[in-house]
């Protein structure tokens, strides 16, 4: 039982608040033994007694302080894990009820799932369908990639598995992003990787890059991370690929990113934004954590049974969490001229010593500058056209934008807003 400030929080009218809570069903618990998950066995040590699913009780916690919290008119769930399919469809029939029934009239709410796909069937597929899920879900390529890291615990591959999901998905008209990791194996083929998803139909792509610390190992990272220039080249050519013929029909989500700044806009994922930490986590008991990559015991920030969501989101020390990310900015990033597209990237990347001998510079840092200053003259070019009310030539790649922007008076690129993991 909460206390009855908890259970009956209210939203500050006068508060903005832009925040993406990763609420995680079933703590870290998966079905597969992915090589590089950065999530199994973490939030153990908190989770000691505790069930092994949320229980019903903060499942209801979790969605009323959300909705008081959540200052937007859209309301957004986002259900991680580990595996949150490993929760169970009734888990989600009765989040769906509970969103319901505490939803204030005028206000809409959504829901994503981040999944392997693994478990999906028809059955899952009719409930995110007929509930409006966004779904993300993870694919390497084509198996011969994808298979190199993501199996099972008994090392079956799990590629047929996933795209079983990925077609239940399609076949009941579920809007489902491609999470693809970018490792060591399929870095050096952009062109396999990404014709691979054109001809399953994707349409929704983001490319996540595997760094692994690994302070002891030669480069620093696991034999399976991507280095700073492959992964810049694979973005490269991906990015030639989709502007000579897929542009305005395949979204990836990188290049929606790099196109915001030349159109002035804040990026919508966390990695590229000067501050963060609006990606906090909620452990399967209440745990918060200021996100998903920062789940230590030391960095436990509360307990939603405890301590509102708004309080915990608003403390001084998720806000600072936030803001190191631009106070640690070496001076070498401060100078750089493609700062406005990547901001240093994700803190849990900066662990080089910059040419000046400064700590803290992104492992990816050629990587970023290379594709970022390959993109930009493009992304520029659409702006400046979009900006001297011509949207013919380049702006009619980024038809979507131009599209919204007649309508609005502003130019909007569509991202998705999420953090990707
Ligand atoms: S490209 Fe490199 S120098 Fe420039 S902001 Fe990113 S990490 Fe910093
Ligand atoms: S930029 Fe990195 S540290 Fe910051 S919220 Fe995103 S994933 Fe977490």
């Amino acid at each position: 039982m909460l206390p009855e400030k908890l259970a009956n929080c209210r939203r500050d009218p006068d508060l903005s608040r832009d925040f993406q809570v990763f609420v995680k069903p079933a703590g870290p618990a998966c079905n597969l033994g992915c090589i590089y998950c950065y999530y199994s066995g973490k939030a153990a040590p908190p989770q000691n007694g505790a069930p092994l699913l949320m229980d019903d009780g903060l499942l209801e916690a979790i969605i009323v302080q959300q909705i008081a919290a959540s200052t937007d008119e859209i309301i957004r769930f986002s259900w991680h894990g580990g595996e949150p399919t490993l929760a169970g469809l009734d888990f989600y029939r009765r989040a769906i009820d509970l969103q319901r029934r505490h939803k204030p009239a005028g206000r809409i709410i959504r829901n994503g799932l981040q999944t392997n796909g693994v478990l999906l069937d028809d059955s899952w597929g009719r409930f995110l369908a007929e509930a409006e899920f966004s779904i993300g879900l993870s694919l390497d390529g084509p198996a011969g990639f994808h298979d190199r890291l993501r199996r099972f615990r008994d090392g079956r591959p799990t590629h047929d598995r996933a795209l079983r999901g990925f077609e239940i998905l399609k076949r009941h008209g579920v809007a489902t992003d491609i999470l693809c990791v970018v490792h060591a194996d399929n870095a050096g083929h952009p062109s396999d990787v990404y014709g691979f998803f054109k001809s399953i139909g994707a349409a929704f792509i983001s490319f996540l890059p595997l760094v692994e610390r690994r302070a002891d190992a030669a480069r620093g990272v696991s034999p399976e991370s991507v280095s700073a220039a492959v992964w810049g080249s694979f973005l490269r050519a991906v990015f030639d690929e989709w502007l000579a013929g897929d542009i305005g029909r395949i979204k990836v989500q990188i290049f929606e990113e790099a196109a915001r700044t030349a159109f002035g806009q804040e990026h919508s994922l966390c990695l590229f934004r000067p501050v963060c930490g609006g990606s906090p986590v909620v452990e399967r008991n209440g745990d918060f954590y200021p996100c998903d990559h920062f789940v230590r015991p030391e960095l436990r920030l509360g307990n939603i049974r405890e301590t509102s969501l708004a309080d915990l989101i608003d403390s001084p020390a998720q806000q600072s969490f936030g803001l190191a990310k631009a106070g640690t900015l070496p001076r070498i990033c401060r100078a750089c001229p493609v700062l406005a597209m990547c901001n240093g990237e994700c803190p849990k990347n900066r662990f080089l010593m910059s040419s000046e001998g400064e700590a803290g510079l992104n492992y990816l840092c050629a990587g970023y500058k290379d594709f970022f200053s390959h993109c930009r003259p493009f992304v520029e070019a659409v702006a400046s056209e979009w900006r001297r009310g011509n949207p013919q030539g380049p702006a009619s790649a980024l038809e979507s934008a131009g599209r919204a922007s007649a309508k609005s008076g502003s130019p909007r690129i569509p991202g998705r807003r999420n953090k990707k993991s």
